[in-house]
Order: structure tokens, then C-alpha cells, then sequence
């Protein structure tokens, strides 16, 4: 059997709300790794212990728990009897045939009935590890990090602890939806609401057949990726050809991209409303382009009566794609693609839309009547992680 224990932002948890959190979190963590062979998660003083069959490769249970919000840090540990000789014993086992020329040994004890203090414990431990290995103690930059927790239910060990995503547990903040588009940014504000602890529905427009449909498989491949984190995701798939075309036999040039984004939260917000979400996202960098100014956010914005959250609104480009990387969406998101908002764009928007051009603009559409058409032809998929056909049957 496998044993993982996992600590959680306990600061960022709320003192009324901590079981909640924890409840979500230990069914998100449920659920990451349902597929290895998961045998029960046991809440242990402020940790959360995983079991696991035998079978599951460490590098798999690693990836898994490095994408459950909420997860602070984790370590694969081994149990022993509350007993210092078996704990000693057990240690110098381990450590058997694994090379390293300094150490050192950090105790935790929560259960304080345990007859030896924290650096008792750690002195213990450390003066029998040095004795059969001849390595040296090394409190800064040692090979090997001995951390040992003295628990109510045992005492546990490891040798490495491995750095969770942190956050709050995924439906801890409710739920949002995502505009996402086959672009860098917006997958990466989706992924900041994630771990803000909102579970999110996504949307994507695109203009089939006026373009071909690469931002709709972009989009699908980003929306798996991301539903690793929330294990099911619904994605919406709004068709806007037509509602651009009417937009450009209307509007003057300069002010379409504004009106593109207007009729995107509208439908947006409708979606929302059908999913019980209580906000929007995008991927908006102030002034990153010249439909993001502080005036044309302000213009979109009006839109919608919803709040728009914008994750991204003070980072810049490079932090932006930065953090793509490391998510692994960049790879999916520089495909080249045709989006929808590259159709009839012109070569200079408006870079200061005014409410009241935008609202005379509008005055010759038939603004509800082209929200239902993109509301009434959605598709809608559904992803789930793991993928059904690996999980095991409960
Ligand atoms: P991204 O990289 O996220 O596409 P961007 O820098 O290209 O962002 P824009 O194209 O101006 O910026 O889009 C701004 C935001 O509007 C996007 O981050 C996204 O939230 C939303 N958006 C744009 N195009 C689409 C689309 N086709 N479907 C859904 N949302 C979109
Ligand atoms: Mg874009």
C-alpha cells in the first residue's frame, strides 16, 4: 500500500468554513486519483492521508495531487507503531542502498502524549542515521530531508516533500464562467479562478463555417487540460459567424471589436444564468491590445450585469506565458488557429469607444434577438478527468 499525506493552506482556510474546505478537498482529492487504485482518505489532525494500492507509479500520484487545489505540500509516507526503536528501525531500512553525503532529520509531533519532544525526536532519529551511514548533519543544504510526523494514529515518515499548487479546493468559491479562446491568456485566467477555488463552465465562440474549426479543437484540448483540476468540465460552443456578419453590415469599422465583445458577455451572462454561475472570466490584460483599454473594458463591461473577474488585468505578457507553460496550455495555445476575432477586424479599432456611439451603434441591431440566436445553437460537451473508460468502478 501506498500512503500519501497531504498538508493543506490551513491559513487560508477560514475557521467556520474548515470542514467544508476539507470535506471538498478530500472529494477532490477522491476523485484526482480514483483511477489508482484508491483504497480510503483519512482526515489525520490537520492532514489528509491517502491510500493507495501498491500498484500506483509515484511519478502518476505526484502529477495527480500537483493539480488538487488546495493541496499545500504532500509526501509519500511510510507508518510505524508509536514507538521511537521501531521508528529508528524502520528509517534506517528505508534509507538502505539510497546514496546521500549530509542530512537532516525535522520533527512534527501533534500528538503531544508522545513521551519525546520534536527535537528529541530528530536528535534520536539523527544520531542512529549518522551512525550507520556516516553521512553528516547538515541543517541548510542537506542531500536528504528526514521529516517525520508523530500522529495520533502512528508515526509517519518520508524523504521528500513535494510542493502542491496551493489555492482553495475547486467549488469552494462557486462557480464562474470561462471565455476561452484558443488564445495564451485565457486559459491561464481560467486557471487562476480554478484555484481560487471556483469550479467553471466554459464558453468558446467561433465562426464556423466562415473559418475552419482549429479554435474549436484548440479549445477542446485546453478545456481537457484545465479538467484536471476540476475533474468535469461543460463546455459551450457558441457559434458567432452570423452574429458578426450582421455586426459588420451595420457598425463602422473602428467600433466592431467592441460590439464582438459586448454580444460575447450578453451571451456569456445568458449561459451563466442557465448554469447558476454568479460571474464571468477572461483573459483582458489592461491596454495588452487596443480593445483592452481601460475605455473599452469599461465599454464591454456595461454589457453585462454580471461582475466580469479578469485575472490577468495588472500581469504582463511574459508573466502571462510564463505561467501557460507551466500549466501546460502554451504548447496547445501557439498552434495557429483562425479566431473569430480575427474576422472583419479592422486595422485600427477603436482604442476609446464611447457608451453612447457604441449604444447608437447597437440601436441598429436587433441586440436581443441576436443574444438567443448565439444561445439557441450551442453545443455542449462534456469532459471528465480521469477519463471514464480509466476510472475504476466505485
Ligand atoms: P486570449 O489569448 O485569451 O485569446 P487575447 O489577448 O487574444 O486573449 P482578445 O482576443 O482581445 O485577447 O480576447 C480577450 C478575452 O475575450 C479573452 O481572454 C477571452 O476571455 C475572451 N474571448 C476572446 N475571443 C474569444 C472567443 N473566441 N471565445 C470565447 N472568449 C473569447
Ligand atoms: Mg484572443
Amino acid at each position: 500500500m501506498s500512503s500519501v499525506l497531504v498538508h493543506y493552506h490551513e491559513v487560508a482556510l477560514k475557521r467556520g468554513n474548515r470542514p467544508y474546505f476539507v470535506r471538498l478537498l478530500r472529494q477532490n482529492l477522491a476523485t484526482s486519483v480514483s483511477d489508482l487504485g484508491l483504497l480510503g482518505i483519512k482526515h489525520l489532525s490537520a492532514r489528509l492521508l491517502v491510500l493507495l494500492e501498491e500498484a500506483a507509479r509515484p511519478e502518476e500520484i505526484y502529477r495527480r495531487l500537483q493539480g488538487v487545489f488546495g493541496v499545500a505540500n504532500f509526501s509519500l509516507v511510510e507508518k510505524c507503531p508509536l514507538d521511537l526503536e521501531v521508528l529508528k528501525a524502520k528509517i534506517i531500512n528505508a534509507l538502505d542502498g539510497r546514496p546521500f553525503s549530509s542530512f537532516r532529520v525535522q520533527t512534527k509531533r501533534s500528538d503531544k502524549t508522545f513521551p519525546l519532544t520534536s527535537p528529541e525526536i530528530s536528535r534520536e532519529v539523527g544520531g542512529c542515521i549518522k551512525a550507520r551511514s556516516g553521512a553528516r548533519v547538515d541543517l541548510k543544504n542537506a542531500d536528504l530531508t528526514v521529516s517525520i510526523e508523530i500522529l495520533p494514529d502512528g508515526a509517519f515518515f518520508s524523504f521528500e516533500k513535494i510542493a502542491g499548487p496551493g489555492g482553495l479546493p475547486v467549488g469552494a468559491s462557486g462557480r464562474v464562467v470561462s471565455l476561452i479562446s484558443g488564445g495564451i491568456d485565457s486559459p491561464v485566467a481560467a486557471y487562476r479562478m480554478m484555484q481560487r477555488g471556483c469550479r467553471l463552465t466554459f464558453v468558446h465562440f467561433h465562426s464556423v463555417p466562415y473559418l475552419d474549426k482549429t479554435s474549436q479543437a484548440k479549445t477542446r484540448d485546453l478545456v481537457k487540460q484545465l479538467t484536471r483540476h476540476q475533474f468535469a468540465s461543460r463546455l459551450y460552443l457558441a457559434p458567432f459567424g452570423e452574429i458578426q456578419r450582421q455586426i459588420v453590415a451595420a457598425v463602422q469599422r473602428p467600433l466592431r471589436v467592441v460590439l464582438y465583445r459586448r454580444m460575447m458577455m450578453r451571451i456569456a451572462e445568458s449561459i451563466a444564468r442557465k448554469e447558476k454561475a454568479s460571474a464571468l472570466v477572461t483573459g483582458e490584460s489592461l491596454a495588452q491590445v487596443a480593445s483592452q483599454t481601460l475605455a473599452n473594458l469599461a465599454v464591454i463591461e456595461e454589457a453585462a450585469s454580471m461582475p466580469i473577474l479578469r485575472p490577468l488585468v495588472g500581469m504582463d505578457k511574459l508573466e502571462i506565458i510564463d505561467q501557460a507553460r507551466r500549466i501546460g496550455t502554451l504548447e496547445i495555445s501557439i498552434i495557429p488557429d483562425q479566431d473569430c476575432c480575427q474576422l472583419f477586424v479592422p486595422r485600427h479599432p477603436a482604442t476609446k469607444a464611447k457608451i453612447s456611439d457604441v449604444q447608437q451603434a447597437e440601436s441598429h441591431l436587433d441586440i436581443p434577438a441576436l443574444t438567443q440566436l448565439g444561445v439557441d445553437n450551442v453545443e455542449v460537451e462534456e469532459f471528465k478527468f480521469p477519463p471514464p473508460a480509466r476510472a475504476c468502478p466505485a
